[in-house]
């Protein structure tokens, strides 16, 4: 078996009404899949977290190397293709390109065994996993605090255990939408909060110490990425354990966070952080430092696909009887083609996602979808 071809589908769809992080506005959805062809017609799928025409740039330049080559010697090209950038990459989109490539050949190596990834990477731990909503972006013309909450309380109808809500935009109005938050979904449901880095160190403390009686799970991105050591201040200044690490690339770019405990809980996406074969010994670094794992997802079917197949494969940690399983991050925002991308919709159920067992990321993607939200010049 021989790679006879690597093809990238960007989507693109405008969005009605734009939505806001702290750091990004959100007015058009644009995801980059990544299609790589078999010469015995074996075709695996894949995802690239971050810009569409960016990753897709990144991967036809490592395309070359792909073709010809045997798709199951996949530490063999990752290696390769990671040196070929190296020098000027080891980071950001040199990984997130790669991340996608190394997925779609982790799909073409499970459709040639005819075995699900989970199992290909040791085995399934679990059937299902309990999603957490991420939504309540900011929106334009309407009064955040309201409108959060009434968007979370909606999710909490709806049969998740817990959500994330976006903050970092201003400190007093975040507090007031995080207390509005904690009122309307009531004391059971679980409550994160996610800065996407809007804060500097002064400000993440006085939001975590004045929120700290709300029982959050944790308190991602408080501060800029590259900060570590404002990361480790947000730790000793207020009590909320403080998760991040999505946007840190591949073993390297996690080992300071890990070794210095810059954070209580690590995020490496899988379609950002080197795909399944990095997030294998990201998984096992954070589990030799003692520090919580709960991967980061944000893209189409592919990318919660993908995402189901590693967390089916985590161990649990600590690996005590009846131990705390991992959770999947379920995006709420709108996305006309997250789940149209495939033939079979991976959505929850009272908050539950079942996990695929079907060869590969067991999946099938539909075409239709793709040709409809293909980016147009
Ligand atoms: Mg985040």
């Amino acid at each position: 078996m021989k790679i006879a071809a690597v093809h990238t589908h960007l989507l693109d769809h405008k969005l009605d009404h734009a939505f806001e992080s702290a750091s990004m506005r959100f007015d058009r959805r644009q995801h980059c899949l990544v299609e790589i062809v078999c010469d015995d017609g074996t075709i695996g799928w894949g995802e690239a977290l971050g810009p569409a025409a960016p990753n897709a740039a990144v991967i036809k330049a490592y395309a070359p190397r792909l073709l010809g080559r045997d798709p199951l010697d996949i530490e063999v090209l990752w290696l390769e293709l990671y040196n070929l950038l190296r020098d000027q990459g080891q980071r950001g989109l040199a990984v997130t390109a790669l991340s996608g490539i190394d997925i779609a050949l982790w799909d073409i190596k499970g459709k040639h065994y005819e075995t699900s990834i989970s199992r290909l990477l040791g085995g399934r731990f679990r059937e299902d996993v309990k999603a957490y909503a991420t939504g309540s972006f900011r929106k334009d013309g309407v009064d955040a605090v309201s409108d959060v909450a009434a968007e979370t309380a909606a999710y909490a109808a709806q049969g998740f255990h817990a959500v994330k809500i976006k903050i970092g935009f201003d400190v007093d109005q975040d507090i007031a939408v995080i207390r509005a938050v904690r009122q309307a979904i009531g004391p059971d449901v679980g409550l994160m909060i996610d800065a996407n880095h809007g804060y500097d160190v002064l400000e993440a403390c006085a939001v975590g110490k004045a929120v700290a009686d709300l029982d959050i799970g944790w308190f991602e991105e408080p501060v800029i990425p590259e900060q570590l050591g404002a990361y480790r201040a947000v730790r000793q200044g207020q009590p909320i354990p403080v998760a991040g690490g999505e946007t840190w690339h591949g073993r390297f770019g996690m080992r300071e966070p890990l070794e210095t405990r810059a954070v209580d809980i690590l995020q490496p996406d899988i379609c950002g952080s080197g795909g399944f074969s990095e997030m294998r010994r990201i998984a096992d670094m954070a589990a030799l430092h003692g520090v919580r794992l709960v991967p980061h997802v944000w893209g189409t079917g592919v990318a919660i696909a993908a995402g189901l197949q590693f967390i089916a494969s985590l161990p649990p940690d600590p690996p005590r009887r009846n131990g705390r399983p991992p959770i999947l991050e379920f995006d709420r925002t709108v996305n006309p083609f997250r789940q149209a991308v495939l033939t079979t919709p991976l959505d929850h159920a009272g908050g539950i996602v079942t996990i695929p067992d079907g060869p590969g990321l067991g999946i099938e993607i539909n075409r239709d979808t793709l040709e409809r939200y293909k980016l147009r010049d």
